[in-house]
């Protein structure tokens, strides 16, 4: 029996989130989007309210002062709801239930979960930034084994009680702002990341971890990306997340299914461009009625349709199955493939259906577009994430 019927308190939370887009994220998104400084991109305004609604602490336990939602497809729709204003927006549901993950009992004590979770839940703008790319080991972090000489260069050796991180880290979601950081080290460079690398927590301000650019980037403009630098940073053995050399499996036990929640962002993305164009075509009059009405452009609207129902199927299906089945290693990757390159299509097709509409910074399809696309490159792209399914097959 399958039942994708809401229930009242998922129901609820959607119309909470689609209140707060309609109400007060759309009216902001396409000004913030387009101011030239990618520093002043970043909305604190809304990052208030999507705490203040609860959105941010949602995933993480009412005993620390989190939302106690547990459940992924619950957090999903939340996501869908945010990504239809704007995908970064969406990140802030994302991000508290990553850093339950990243504090999963198996890596992180009581006394250090507890800490951190009460921090995140009562600090409004406090969030977590995950350091894994660097300018010379992107994709190589991700692969689904381990090449030679690939991964992490940023290294923290040994030295007393402590250890001392210097490398440089960059395109990191939330740097400069972020008030934690998980920093992914080598402490063994003869072997590779699965048996080589090691997490470290490290607060905002420690000395040592600076920050570099903000990355400029031609859409998700809303979220900021940065580089950190760190330089003799020294840190005490008790901020290692995990053991010694288990950094790698210690974010693959907490983090595998998350990406789930940006397969959900998608959805909000595909929605939102869908939802702009039906409307545009029902209004723009050529050949002598709505061009809705023209077969091939409602054929068009018509497949950007089930598409996207294809897609939030296929979400909430892997959103309930990685609460209640065996971990399986494809189906988080597959389907931010499918929902990343669909919404992309959705984005594209939207805006090309717009006419010369389509590309005018006056319209929104040129930004979902810029936005969609973007999208792609998260968590190792596509292409690695293709690997990922194919090593699993
Ligand atoms: C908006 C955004 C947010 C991000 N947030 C974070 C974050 O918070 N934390 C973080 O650590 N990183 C983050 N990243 C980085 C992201 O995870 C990387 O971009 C990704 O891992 C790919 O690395 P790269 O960009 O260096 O690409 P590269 O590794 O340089 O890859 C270049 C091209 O080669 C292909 N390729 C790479 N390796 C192989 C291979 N072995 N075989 C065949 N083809 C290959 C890739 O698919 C790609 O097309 C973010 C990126 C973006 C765009």
């Amino acid at each position: 029996m399958v039942d994708f019927r809401l229930t009242e308190k998922q129901l609820a939370l959607r119309q909470l989130a689609r209140d707060f887009v309609n109400d007060e994220a759309k009216p902001v998104v396409a000004e913030l989007d387009r101011r030239s400084n990618p520093e002043d991109c970043v909305s604190d305004v809304l990052m208030k309210r999507c705490s203040e609604l609860g959105f941010r602490t949602l995933a993480l336990p009412e005993s620390f002062g989190g939302g106690g939602v547990e459940d992924t497809v619950t957090i999903g729709i939340v996501c869908e709801e945010l990504g239809v204003a704007d995908l970064s927006l969406a990140s802030i549901p994302v991000n508290g239930r990553k850093l339950l993950h990243i504090l999963n009992p198996d890596v992180a004590s009581e006394e250090v979960r507890g800490k951190w979770m009460k921090e995140y839940c009562a600090d409004p703008a406090f969030m977590v930034a995950i350091a894994m790319t660097e300018p010379d080991s992107g994709g190589d972090n991700i692969l689904p084994y381990d090449a030679e000489g690939a991964g992490v260069r940023t290294t923290a050796v040994p030295d007393g009680d402590d250890y001392v991180i210097n490398g440089r880290k960059q395109f990191i979601a939330h740097a400069g702002i972020a008030r934690l950081y998980v920093v992914f080290t080598r402490t063994d460079p003869a072997k590779g990341m699965s048996e080589g690398c090691t997490s470290f927590l490290i607060p905002a301000g420690h000395p040592g971890m600076s920050f570099g650019r903000v990355h400029d980037k031609m859409g998700f403009r809303l979220l900021r990306n940065q580089e950190i630098v760190f330089e003799n940073c020294r840190v005490p053995k008790e901020w290692m997340l995990g053991p010694l050399h288990g950094g790698l499996a210690s974010m693959r036990a907490g983090l595998r299914s998350d990406g789930i929640l940006n397969a959900a962002r998608c959805l909000g993305v595909a929605r939102r461009a869908l939802e702009e164009i039906v409307d545009w075509c029902k209004g723009r009059v050529q050949g002598g009625k709505p061009v809705i009405e023209h077969q091939a452009i409602a054929c068009e609207l018509a497949d950007m349709h089930v598409t996207l129902q294809a897609m939030r199927a296929l979400v909430w299906n892997v959103a309930w199955s990685v609460d209640h089945e065996p971990p399986d290693p494809k189906a988080v990757p597959g389907v931010m493939v499918f929902c990343t390159e669909n919404a992309f299509e959705i984005a594209h097709k939207a805006a090309e259906l717009a006419g010369g509409m389509g590309v005018m910074k006056d319209m929104p399809f040129e930004k979902i577009l810029r936005d969609a696309f973007c999208i792609k490159h998260l968590d190792g792209g596509n292409y690695l994430k293709r690997f990922k399914v194919a090593a699993a097959l």
